[in-house]
């Protein structure tokens, strides 16, 4: 018990439900509508002669506590509020650029400038953006950019054209509280990226834009940014700009044409999409086949990326019939985690060290979707070494009930092909 004065109820939908004496005192009860006691209220009758009328002792039940705690402010609800936000906006940053890049003509389709301001630009809005919404908590970010380039003398128009891009965007979709940023604000948040990461503490991790072979085709990419706490990832986001709303897994047919998906997911809380468009959500999971023969597989569109002969090779050992859906960036970790497919395989050509921003947001949406994310050899994925991830030979995704049997394939065809794990 302890003696104050209460002044709010914290938000409880609570109902009085009567009183008793206690000698001098009176007590009440506050309960919720399960008629659970959550408020324990004593009035001590005043002593004559005392100038405060009367105390008012209380206590709060401890599931009331507990459960007021937990409404309050779920662990990483306001990172993922503004997660979502920040990529958000990136996403309408990308798409003006890719929307300018397509109608160009074939000169400046080859011309990389484009990709890279969107680049730099999404990288400077998602650090703006988080920063400025979370604004009692240390920053950290690790992401690929950093302004070098643009602090040189050569690097003075794209610096302008990149703040015009993010301040236009800024303008269109945030009018309401909208201060222009200057170069120098451009500059220091593309600086914000240059976090090292690790296992203390808090770290976004961002790539700006990944598949930018996708995004240059026309084709798929994402905005993908995670949060690493003490070495493991807590939340993801995934803004996948062209990613059609209907599966795009093999025999199915898009049932629509809308593109735009923002998934998301956190720690314990399942994963979720979204339309880019819109303010509704609905829980995602990957598919519970255990048939091989019902199962296709992603893999990098780029043969430069991930090997395709050593993933064809899986899939037969695996006895998968259709043919891989080949497509850019972390849109595969989404599709996936949706049921679009099954299998996920990445397998670089030899010397390519895997980056984490190129797997944290992606493998916790597939992770609280029920799917599985390993190394080729069964183990987790380990964040918590700094920007790269030291995997052996390969990245493969799948449910729980694939697994033992992808884990067999992968080992027979790279023994086949004379690798080690
Ligand atoms: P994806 O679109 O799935 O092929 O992967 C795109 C990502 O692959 C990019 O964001 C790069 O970080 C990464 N990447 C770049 N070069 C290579 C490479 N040689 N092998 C594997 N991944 C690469
Ligand atoms: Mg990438």
């Amino acid at each position: 018990m302890k003696m104050c004065t209460p002044t709010r109820w914290l938000g409880a939908r609570a109902v009085a439900v009567g009183s008793g004496r206690t000698g001098d005192c009176s007590c009440f009860c506050v309960t919720n509508f399960r008629n659970q006691p959550i408020i324990t209220t004593t009035i001590s009758a005043t002593p004559r002669g005392t100038r405060r009328p009367f105390s008012v002792f209380y206590s709060y039940s401890s599931p009331f506590l507990a459960a007021a705690a937990s409404s309050s402010s779920m662990p990483y609800d306001k990172e993922l509020a503004a997660a979502k936000k920040a990529a958000t906006l990136a996403a309408r940053l990308c798409q003006k650029v890719q929307k300018a890049l397509l109608q160009s003509d074939v000169h400046s389709k080859s011309d990389k400038s484009p990709v890279t301001v969107a680049d730099y630009g999404s990288q400077a809005l998602v650090s703006f953006v988080l920063e400025r919404e979370l604004p009692s908590e240390p920053f950290s970010l690790v992401a690929e950019e950093d302004s070098g380039d643009l602090r040189k003398e050569s690097g003075q128009e794209t610096l302008k054209r990149i703040t015009e891009l993010v301040n236009d965007t800024l303008a269109s979709e945030e009018s309401d509280r909208f201060t222009a940023l200057t170069t120098e604000d451009v500059l220091r948040a593309i600086d914000n990226g240059k976090s090292e990461g690790g296992s203390v503490g808090r770290h976004w991790v961002l790539d700006p834009i990944d598949g930018t072979k996708g995004f240059v085709r026309g084709d798929q990419y994402a905005i993908a940014l995670g949060l690493l706490h003490e070495g493991k990832v807590v939340l993801g986001v995934l803004a996948c700009p062209n990613l059609p709303l209907t599966s795009i897994g093999n025999n199915q047919q898009s049932s629509s044409n809308e593109v735009g998906c923002l998934f998301f997911a956190k720690v314990g809380d399942g994963a979720y999409m979204q339309s880019l468009n819109g303010l509704t959500h609905i829980k995602v999971h990957v598919t519970d086949t255990g048939n091989p023969e019902e199962a296709s597989f992603f893999e990098s569109f780029e043969a430069a990326h991930s090997s395709h002969d050593l993933s064809s090779s899986i899939a037969e050992k695996l006895g998968v019939k259709a043919p891989p859906v080949r497509i850019d960036s972390q849109a595969k970790y989404g599709a996936l985690s949706r049921g679009d497919g099954a299998i996920y395989l990445r397998f670089p050509h030899k010397g390519y060290r895997e980056k984490i921003w190129d797997h944290a947001a992606g493998s916790i949406v597939v992770t609280e979707a029920g799917g599985i994310v390993t190394d080729a050899a069964g183990n987790p994925l380990d964040f918590s070494k700094g920007k790269f991830l030291d995997v052996a030979s390969g990245i493969i995704v799948t449910n729980q009930k694939l697994m033992p049997s992808l884990l067999r394939a992968v080992k027979e065809a790279l023994n086949e092909k004379g690798s080690s794990l």
